[in-house]
């Protein structure tokens, strides 16, 4: 029987891990973030701080709840005390090895009954999950970044994922205000599955001439209601993380039609990755 979750692990204090964990303290759990480093944590901290106050500024929280929620997050730079939580997500960096490792350990340090998200965006959530003793306790929990504000939260069931397991990861996303959308442990999953190849396919467009970045973002602007163009958010997502996720689908079905376009790989060769970098398929100032 597991035991209520009032305790969340939250490890990795980057981009995503700060927005999980602001989402859940906001949201009344207590928050233990993980980093490997306290300059991490500290930035992490600063970062929830900056965005608890923007909420403050337009009235949508009240200074004093702001207060309470920052006291509501705990971190830590040693993995020990996660002993002590009810449910853990992981969010840190996107490497297998780095995952496998952080999987071992939680499997060792926390009680038999609690479950392991994890937030990644294309590892494969049945070999993370066999990586630990409790594979039917694993889980994808992939949310959408700017996490604050994104509500869908892509649940993941790897192969031996339990009813349980899904139940109680769709009632946490619930509780954190956030709308789960249930899927299958397949490459990309569905969010990268159906964005990279229509990202990948401007890119084409781009390198055959047919049409200049910002005709190709106009069209699916206005033209598909898009919010804005593949080529804007293929620079916003960085255009090094596009070609990760392109090979993953492509090694991961083994299908031509997953090719990461050859100016995708020349761009990211060349460096330019988009937004970070200054310059992509636009410029940055
Ligand atoms: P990030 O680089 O901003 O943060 C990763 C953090 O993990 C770093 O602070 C790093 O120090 C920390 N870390 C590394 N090893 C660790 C360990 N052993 N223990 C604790 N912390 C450790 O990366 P991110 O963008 O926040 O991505 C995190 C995860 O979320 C990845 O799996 C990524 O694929 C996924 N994701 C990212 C986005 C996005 O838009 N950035 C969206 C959805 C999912």
């Amino acid at each position: 029987m597991s035991r209520p979750i009032e305790t969340i692990g939250v490890i990795g204090s980057g981009t995503m891990g700060n927005g999980i964990a602001q989402v859940c303290a906001t949201a009344g759990f207590h928050v233990l973030m993980k980093d490997i480093q306290d300059e991490f944590l500290d930035r992490g901290l600063k970062t929830i701080d900056k965005s608890l106050s923007k909420f403050v500024e337009k009235g949508k929280l009240a200074a004093d709840r702001k207060n309470s929620i920052m006291k509501n997050i705990g971190t830590t730079s040693t993995s020990q005390p996660l002993a002590g939580c009810d449910f853990v997500i992981e969010a840190a960096s996107e490497n297998f090895e780095i995952k496998k490792q952080i999987f071992q350990e939680l499997d060792s340090l926390c009680r038999p009954d609690v479950i392991f998200g994890s937030n990644t965006s294309s590892i494969s959530i049945t070999r993370l999950a066999a990586q630990t003793r409790r594979p039917d306790k694993c889980i994808g929990m992939h949310f959408m970044n700017p996490v604050p504000l994104m509500t869908l939260v892509e649940i993941i069931r790897g192969l031996a994922t339990s009813d349980e397991t899904y139940a109680a990861t769709k009632s946490l996303a619930e509780k954190l205000g956030k709308v789960p959308c249930e899927v299958n442990d397949s490459p990309g999953f569905v969010s990268n599955r159906v964005l990279m190849p229509m990202i990948n396919e401007a890119i084409y467009c781009v390198m055959e001439g047919v049409g200049k970045p910002e005709s190709i973002d106009t069209v699916m602007k206005l033209g598909m209601n898009h919010p804005m163009g593949p080529l804007t958010l293929a620079d916003l997502i960085g255009l090094d993380v596009c070609l990760d996720i392109m090979e993953v689908l492509y090694q991961g079905f083994a299908d031509s039609k997953y090719r990461p376009c050859p100016l995708l790989r020349k761009m990211v060769a060349a460096g330019c990755l988009g937004r970070k970098s200054g310059r992509g398929f636009y410029e940055y100032q």
